[in-house]
């Protein structure tokens, strides 16, 4: 059984209660990091206290594993152990963990509860932009941050082209099969929006998709700056050929 303990960053100011205080109102816990993925380790610490209460002893060892670093790629955390202490895991012939399977009500009387059978690949990309340096006031028809600013935008509202990975095609046949609905290639988003909250995360596994997420650029508001970059967009496919695969909670198209 094995969860990750740390979290992305949060600013308080975005919060209606400070992100780290683990405040309890209207019966939830509220706090960066309680469903991503405070609250599965803190069920599998109750699941191991119980059997303890109860005298339980399952018939073989259970691994409790509760790391960090998952949130930057596991580099630290999982990949460290298991490089340096794979004998703690000795035995084990089956994992548990995050979103490997998740539950998505259809109807009051109706729940799937989703396994993950493949995972999405990501790249990360730095795009720098070269022009001629020179003073904001004057007229420049080279500016590097225009450029990149440009090809920015063009690469963030870019439709990759669809691309259904067999694994994504089976999941769509079972969601037909179980929902009635229909996921016809030619409106394929179109159908995937009935899948409510879920259509997000599918939608992103029948299709690359880019998101850029940082900008840098110049040293001063009034100098045009010779160089300017754009880091981190992340390409993905959806079948994780390409690249790299790092896990990543938020760039993965789990199904
Ligand atoms: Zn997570």
């Amino acid at each position: 059984m094995h969860g990750h303990l740390d979290v992305v960053p949060a600013d308080p100011a975005e919060w209606s209660v400070h992100p780290l205080s683990g405040a309890v109102e209207d019966d939830y816990v509220w706090g960066r990091g309680a469903v991503d993925m405070k609250d599965m380790v803190a069920m599998t610490l109750a699941v191991a206290r119980r059997f303890k209460r109860d005298g339980v002893v399952p018939p073989r060892d259970i691994v409790f594993a509760f790391v960090a670093d998952e949130e930057a790629g596991g580099k630290y955390g999982a990949q460290w152990l298991v490089e340096n202490r794979p004998d703690l895991f000795e035995g084990c012939t089956d994992a548990v963990g995050e979103v490997g399977g998740f539950s998505l009500t259809l109807a009051e009387d109706r729940r799937v509860y989703l396994i993950e059978a493949a995972e999405k690949g990501i790249a990360w990309m730095r795009l720098r932009a070269r022009g001629k340096p020179g003073h904001g006031s004057f007229l420049h028809d080279d500016n590097a941050v225009t450029k990149v600013a440009e090809a920015v935008a063009r690469l963030g509202n870019h439709t990759f082209p669809l691309v259904l990975t067999d694994t994504v095609r089976a999941f769509l046949e079972q969601m037909a099969e179980l929902t009635g609905l229909e996921f016809p290639e030619d409106d394929l988003e179109g159908s995937l929006a009935k899948l409510g909250p879920l259509s997000r995360i599918v939608g992103a596994t029948v299709r690359d998709t880019a998101n850029p997420t940082m900008l840098s650029a110049g040293y001063k508001a009034n100098v045009i700056p010779r160089r300017r970059r754009r880091s981190s967009t992340a390409g993905c496919c959806p079948d994780g050929r390409r690249r790299s695969c790092a896990r990543s909670t938020h760039c993965s198209g789990r199904t």
